[in-house]
């Protein structure tokens, strides 16, 4: 079996035990230094460490000190955890469709969607090429609105030469398939250090010193150990995604002619870093999408299915007055047609190789 993502953090070692050693295992310097680099990473000034990308969003939204009724437009071609966190945060969710080019909102759509509640655009760089930051950050300041960035799977991820979560907030999950893991983790970017400090004192009790409490906050610190298992991925980002867009385009090479099957594509001025390779199995193909995901698993490749609905459309959000629904045919469709296929560092060319020659013998 080729599997779908492999979990590659064994350099770790000499760190997590300096961690050990030391007798700070919570929050203390590791954390910070892992916030340091990771603020380099994101091109931005802060970086605020927390336990998971949920609460990155979470802490973000709570931030603003929303009123109930305020409304954050979002992707529902999405994970769960987006409009989790915004419900979480106690704030309305509205949706704009997406473009099928990029899997990420359309911003006409979200034009479109933007109201007099609206507060907060929160786009999802899905899969890890960031959306169209170069017109929803015109669109946002037009409007008075804050961005929050979803970019919990796009580390590293550039538009114009600038990086994911330097837009707007940036929030990033540090889960054990990300491209950065420290098992479970998320960090917070931005170079507003009053935000930055605000969040600080969020996630550590609302306390800024001992007893001393300012806001009601939450336990969403992040571990020592955790951010020694994260901190040489950081160091070798470059690599790690240099790697993943190098198996992409092999990839690629070997698939973009397959009649039924639609590659994926990189938008110019975009870089992309890759945490799924997503092809979309086309009305014209010979199997549907889970005919042709099943094909595979029995055939040995690993893929996975991200997302099967559009992320509202499941019953227990059906009458929550929070969660405002709309049609959102290209994110219907896709979410019919998409499967994604291992790209991971760890691929081998071999590998590579019979990925490409199972999906033809497949779609043949
Ligand atoms: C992983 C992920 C999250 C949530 O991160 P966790 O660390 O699992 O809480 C949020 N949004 C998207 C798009 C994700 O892929």
């Amino acid at each position: 079996m080729i599997p779908i993502t492999v979990v590659d953090v064994g350099d770790a070692e000499p760190l997590v035990l300096e961690v050990l050693r030391s007798g700070v295992i919570a929050q203390g310097p590791m954390v910070k230094r892992f916030e340091d680099l990771f603020a380099q990473v994101a091109g931005v000034e802060h970086a605020v460490a927390v336990n998971n990308g949920t609460t990155a969003l979470v802490a973000s939204v709570q931030a603003l000190d929303l009123q109930p009724g305020d409304e954050v437009v979002t992707s529902p071609f999405t994970f769960v955890a987006t409009l989790n966190a915004i419900l979480e945060a106690g704030a309305t969710a509205r949706f704009a469709d997406i473009d099928a080019e990029d899997f990420n909102v359309d911003p006409a759509a979200v034009a479109a969607a933007v109201g007099p509640r609206t507060k907060v655009l929160m786009p999802v760089h899905l899969y890890g090429q960031t959306a169209d930051m170069g017109k929803l950050v015109p669109l946002a300041e037009e409007h008075g609105l804050t961005i929050i960035e979803d970019s919990a799977q796009a580390v590293g991820a550039t538009f114009d030469g600038r990086a994911a979560g330097s837009f707007g907030i940036g929030c990033f999950s540090l889960y054990a398939t990300k491209n950065v893991t420290t098992a479970e983790g998320g960090v917070i970017t931005t170079s507003d250090a009053a935000l930055a400090d605000k969040l600080r004192v969020m996630r550590n009790q609302g306390m800024r010193a001992r007893y001393q409490y300012e806001m009601a906050g939450h336990n969403y610190r992040l571990t020592d150990l955790h951010a020694a298992v994260g901190i040489p991925q950081l160091e070798r980002l470059a690599d790690i995604n240099a790697k993943r867009s190098a198996n992409a385009e092999a990839l690629s090479a070997g698939l973009a002619d397959i009649p039924g099957l639609r590659v994926p594509a990189v938008l110019p001025g975009r870089t992309h870093v890759w945490h799924q390779y997503t092809v979309l199995v086309t009305e014209d193909a010979k199997v549907d999408r889970d005919e042709f995901a099943a094909k595979l698993t029995e055939k040995g490749i690993g893929n996975g299915t991200y997302y099967p609905k559009v992320v509202f459309d499941y019953d227990c959000y059906r009458d929550n007055p929070n969660v405002i629904t709309s049609d959102v045919p290209v994110a219907s469709r896709v979410a019919q047609q998409a499967l994604s296929l291992p790209v991971h560092p760890k691929l081998t060319t071999e590998q590579i190789d019979t990925i490409v020659a199972t999906v033809r013998e497949v779609l043949a």
